[in-house]
């Protein structure tokens, strides 16, 4: 076989520009594929799963999805499990509901209101979520907009803006020498995950914070408000979780165990509120920027700093402390936390060579409210792929491997649903070769990914396969794209000559327990664009056919992108994993560190092993591809070395203060929450100025490059 040079031919035929243009998007004979020693017949294949998902159906399973609000753990979000159980089940999957039974809070009361220093009510809220023509505002079952994980309190203080609540915003007050002891911290969404910026002002001894949507963030500034364009109308309200996800995801009272309905009480943590746990102590409550703008308008004190200015028509203020003319919030959340019973979906085709090893794939179901864009735009587009796959099922293919289809619930609430069973299938998850993730798959036309290092070409490969709705292929959109400027593309970390940028993987999806606790190899795609109801009553049916995807026409492109993942990665011969390009990165992320080590004064840290163990790797990279070149004969040997080299990243003590997490490359941030950190174990100790936490990780990261080293040696 010759998996590598028809690899090396595919580049060449791709780096010229021009090429491939006016050429249909499955033309034949058949590329060669990276892992296939000869790809013709399986690209017979994949042209006839191509052929099946069907924009028309797409919008009938996201219209169904979406006809009430199914949060997680209530008798509509049942519903839902159950039309995707007989979907799994009509398309020949295995199929199981598993439930878990978990620890989520329910909104009882919420009320805030403000008073100015003469007693004047400035608000008395949370207003309605309202617009003047949507089909689902009023539907009793829409949740009141509360946080998951948020403490219950009754308190009253003053008011501090905060800006985005990122660690630079916090540190910018203390700079001041504004003391947070008691006061009600009113922060802006944006920037960074909305669990940090109460993590933040918990650690300073805020009493309560308020979050908000600023019209400047995915308002008004942006464009049209809904119902007239796709941007946050007034009243608008981002729910979401305030979980402290960068310590653990999941089920809060069970760290590492799968809250099994037969658990035992024994099993189950006792701390989990506080710095030690990851649910916060304090209460915090989302508002519309209708409620938040008399709060904002009547803070006096100082002007705020550069870049703290929103969209609101007045300055901004940071709040008078102590003294006459502050705003005085007095706020209330009565959450009732219970165990719940909640549903993932779990549909299997068992493998026909290489049953053992799995290829999942997944997407949540749970939404806050309606959920159209999130997630049910992933679920309806994952009904198609499994609709794909079971055409093929029915005309006798088997893939080599076993492929597992998983619809997770309570996502929002902090990874539950997929965190539990991955923490009850971990020591199977260790031969899992890959986990494809998708949450919003559509807001609109932009294709973006993120990935592991060793599997960022496959993704691109998949795209190349795959019909664009413009016309090209989704590869070629992208690219197009990829060279518009957009803010809202997640900045990190870009290598020099890569065709189109993939961003690394932090967390905020589920994705997080398969990489980061157990290390499985990882993607994550999507389609987006315009989106300001994100967690809103307003992500509906309605708001979808006006602003995402008329004629779901991209509902079917990502059923299509996320099937064919699975398809080509279950049939593959030889694993197509790059740890050429995973070492080329992993090699840039030190020469990182080593610049922001000395930026912050650490000079005296010695990056030389762990440079020359990552320059090691890379050898042993190149050669393992030279022997894939001429190997005969053990596939499946190979194969495991391969699978172990991810997991060879995993360190068994996990990371400083967050042993959960286990990836010695990337982690959500402490303080970002949602992007990345790489080599988190490193950068985070230099951030704090820790020279000896630093130059211990870099040891921790030097041992597990040579471990992945050994592993790929043993190809020999
Ligand atoms: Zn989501």
């Amino acid at each position: 076989m010759n998996v590598y040079k028809s690899v090396a031919s595919l580049f060449l035929l791709v780096s010229i520009p021009g090429l491939l243009q006016g050429q249909s998007p499955a033309p034949s004979p058949a590329p060669p594929v990276f892992g296939y020693a000869d790809f013709s017949a399986q690209a017979k294949i994949e042209d006839k799963f191509l052929s099946v998902p069907n924009a028309k159906l797409a919008g009938r399973h996201l219209k169904i999805l979406t006809a009430e609000p199914h949060l997680a753990a209530t008798p509509e979000d049942h519903k839902t499990a159950e039309y995707v159980a007989q979907k799994f089940r009509a398309a020949g999957l295995e199929t199981q509901i598993v439930p878990y039974r978990v620890l989520l809070n329910w909104p009882k009361s919420v009320h805030v209101e403000a008073y100015d220093s003469s007693g004047k009510l400035l608000m008395s809220g949370p207003a309605r979520e309202h617009v003047d023509k949507d089909p689902g505002q009023n539907n009793p079952r829409v949740v009141m907009p509360f946080n998951g994980s948020s403490g219950s309190g009754d308190v009253t203080g003053d008011v501090v803006y905060a800006n985005y609540g990122r660690l630079e915003d916090f540190n910018e007050l203390a700079a001041r020498h504004i003391d947070l002891h008691g006061k009600i911290v009113i922060a802006r969404y944006g920037s960074n995950f909305r669990g940090v910026k109460v993590y933040l002002a918990e650690q300073r001894g805020a009493g309560g914070v308020l979050l908000y949507s600023d019209p400047q963030d995915d308002g008004y500034y942006k464009g049209d408000a809904y119902p007239r364009g796709p941007w946050r109308p007034e009243t608008g309200v981002q729910r979401g979780s305030v979980q402290y996800l960068f310590k653990y995801a999941g089920d809060p009272e069970t760290p590492g165990v799968a809250s099994t309905l037969d658990l035992s009480e024994s099993a189950r943590i006792k701390n989990f509120v506080g710095p030690n746990g990851d649910q916060p102590r304090i209460p915090s409550i989302p508002i519309s920027y209708h409620d938040a703008a008399p709060i904002l308008q009547a803070l006096k004190g100082p002007g705020v700093p550069q870049g703290w200015q929103g969209a609101l028509p007045f300055s901004y203020h940071l709040g008078q402390i102590g003294g006459p003319g502050g705003v005085e919030v007095h706020l209330v959340s009565v959450q009732d936390y219970r165990r719940r019973i909640i549903w993932d979906v779990i549909g299997t085709i068992r493998g026909s060579e290489y049953p053992d090893d799995w290829v999942v794939a997944g997407n949540h179901r749970d939404a806050w409210v309606y959920g159209a864009v999130d997630p049910s735009s992933g679920t309806a587009a994952m009904l198609e792929s499994v609709h794909g796959i079971g055409a093929l099922l029915e005309q006798g293919w088997r893939p080599k491997r076993t492929i597992v289809f998983c619809s997770w619930d309570a996502e929002e609430e902090g990874l539950v649903g997929s965190t539990e069973w991955v923490e009850q299938h971990d020591q199977t998850l260790q031969r899992a070769v890959a986990y494809f993730n998708v949450d919003v798959a559509v807001s609109g036309p932009d294709f973006s990914a993120s990935a592991v290092p060793s599997l960022k070409e496959f993704v691109r490969g998949v795209t190349r396969a795959v019909p664009s709705p413009l016309g090209g292929t989704v590869f070629e959109e992208w690219r197009a794209s990829h060279a518009l400027p957009n803010e809202n593309r997640a900045a990190s970390f870009e290598l020099p000559g890569e065709e189109v940028h993939m961003g690394d993987l932090g967390s905020g999806s589920d994705f997080t327990p398969f990489l980061q606790h157990v290390g499985v190899p990882s993607t994550d795609i999507g389609s987006s664009g315009p989106y300001g109801v994100y967690h809103s009553t307003f992500d509906d049916f309605a708001w979808y056919i006006q602003n995402a995807d008329p004629h779901f026409v991209y509902l079917q492109q990502m059923a299509r992108v996320f099937g064919l993942e699975a398809i080509r990665m279950a049939d593959t011969d030889v694993l197509p994993y790059d740890y050429v390009m995973y070492a080329r990165e992993i090699s840039a992320y030190i020469d990182q560190a080593k610049r922001s080590a000395a930026n912050s004064g650490l000079n005296s840290l010695d990056f030389g092993p762990a440079e020359a163990a990552a320059d090691r790797l890379k050898s042993a990279a190149q050669k393992a591809r030279s022997i894939e070149v001429s190997a005969t004969g053990d596939l499946a040997k190979l194969n495991l070395a391969l699978r172990q080299t991810e997991t060879a990243f995993i360190s068994d003590a996990g990371l400083p203060g967050r042993p959960w997490y286990r990836h010695t490359i990337y982690a959500p941030g402490e303080f970002t929450g949602y992007s990345a950190v790489v080599i988190p174990g490193v950068n985070e100790a230099i951030d704090a100025r820790n020279p000896g936490l630093a130059a211990a990780q870099l040891t921790v990261l030097t041992q597990v490059l040579d471990r992945a080293t050994r592993t790929l040696d043993s190809i020999n």
